[in-house]
């Protein structure tokens, strides 16, 4: 089968691979939908290992790309019970693999595992490509009412603004602003409506605004036209008591501990993607509330456009990329 590989510097290829064959525990899954995620243009731009540089190790050998992947399970392996993944089930990936027995691989959280992780898509093969062999324990069932490009979306971006709104207990008592409105912030602005709050969208792009306030924002900011945190102040948000999370990946930040966070009793949270108890919880989540999740969904490619796909992702500004095999 051909997968997609990412060079660095901006390039990429469509490589042959050997088709998977699953081991013990393990599936195999036809591949519907592989989602493109803001964190592949790390590896996609980066000049040297990307997945090193993200702290998420790996040998930096060729691997496919796609850490949002959702299919069908096409073949089980030995010590795989058919009803843990009977054949033709719509699942998505939990796209993390740990040693399956500590306590964080226990409690769905396998990427908080300290015996060494695989990262689907980034240090271990992942979803770009016609088929994808994961442990049976990553599966993750797609609700019915799910489209499997909606399922890609959750089981990276979609999935991840969840974890941190989950982490925030973002209620209808919360204003809620959303820094940057690409798949992960417009897909905060769509669950933090739906769980209540009321949504300050910010954003240099005018297209993503706009796209946010189709997506049900009560307000947009525009971060190169006005001062972002003067601007979120005046309309009260970012209060004294005030709770915070940190999504995005790379880059670093300073603030003034006391001015900043002790004179404000600020929480502030690091949330890394979720569990695959909450990867679950999220599609339930946006299936049981019909949340318009496809409407995130603006491009579709075929592996054979994977170059002109992330082109166009590395430069354009606004909505989701995703390739069916
Ligand atoms: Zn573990
Ligand atoms: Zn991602």
């Amino acid at each position: 089968m051909k997968g997609v590989v990412f060079l660095g510097n901006r390039k990429l290829e469509l490589r042959e691979f050997p088709d998977p064959t699953p081991g013990p525990g393990e599936v195999v899954l036809a591949i519907k939908a592989s989602g493109m995620c803001g964190s592949d243009l790390h590896p996609y731009r980066a000049a040297g290992n990307a997945a090193a540089a993200l702290g998420l190790g790996g040998q930096g050998g060729p691997v496919i790309a796609g850490h949002e992947p959702c299919g069908v399970v096409a073949a089980r392996g030995p010590g795989v019970a058919p009803e843990e993944a009977p054949e033709g089930q719509r699942v998505m990936n939990h796209h993390y693999k740990g040693c399956g027995l500590c306590k964080h691989c226990r409690a769905g959280w396998s990427q908080l595992c300290r015996s060494g992780i695989v990262v689907y898509g980034m240090t271990g093969h992942g979803g770009h490509a016609s088929h994808m062999k994961v442990p049976a324990r990553t599966l993750v069932p797609l609700p019915d009412e799910l489209s499997f490009e909606e399922g890609a979306a959750i089981s990276c971006g979609t999935g991840t603004a969840y974890g941190a709104l989950k982490r925030l207990d973002v209620s209808g008592r919360d204003t809620l602003a959303v820094f940057g409105q690409g798949p992960v912030g417009l897909s905060a602005t769509l669950l933090g409506k739906a769980m209540g709050a009321r949504v300050i969208a910010v954003d240099i792009a005018p297209e993503r605004l706009k796209l946010a306030t189709e997506f049900g924002a009560d307000a947009t900011v525009n971060a190169k036209a006005v001062d972002p945190v003067k601007a979120i102040r005046d309309v009260r948000c970012a209060a004294t008591w005030g709770r915070v999370a940190f999504v995005g990946e790379g880059n670093t930040t300073t603030f003034d501990i006391s001015q900043d966070m002790i004179r404000r009793q600020l929480t502030i949270h690091a949330s890394w993607t979720f569990s695959s108890v909450g990867q679950g919880e999220c599609a339930r989540f946006i299936a049981d509330r019909r949340i318009p999740l496809a409407k995130l969904i603006t491009h579709r490619f075929t592996l054979e456009q994977a170059d002109e796909a992330y082109r166009l992702f590395d430069t354009q500004t606004t909505g989701k990329g995703v390739f069916a095999p």
